[in-house]
């Protein structure tokens, strides 16, 4: 099981159970919920890794 964590919130989740998954500058990230994946998903280069 893998363990990752959402950017958008903090929250550690299981990518299996994540909510949302979007691609981004060659990454992958999960959400624990929709909340933070329409949060993502509008303005990705605020919540996206350096
Ligand atoms: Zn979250």
């Amino acid at each position: 099981m893998e363990i990752v964590r959402d950017t958008v919130c903090g929250e550690l989740i299981a990518w299996e159970n994540a909510a949302g998954v979007l691609p981004y500058q060659g990454k992958l990230y999960y959400f624990c919920c929709r909340k933070c994946y329409e949060k993502f998903r509008r303005s990705p280069a605020r919540f996206a890794d350096k």
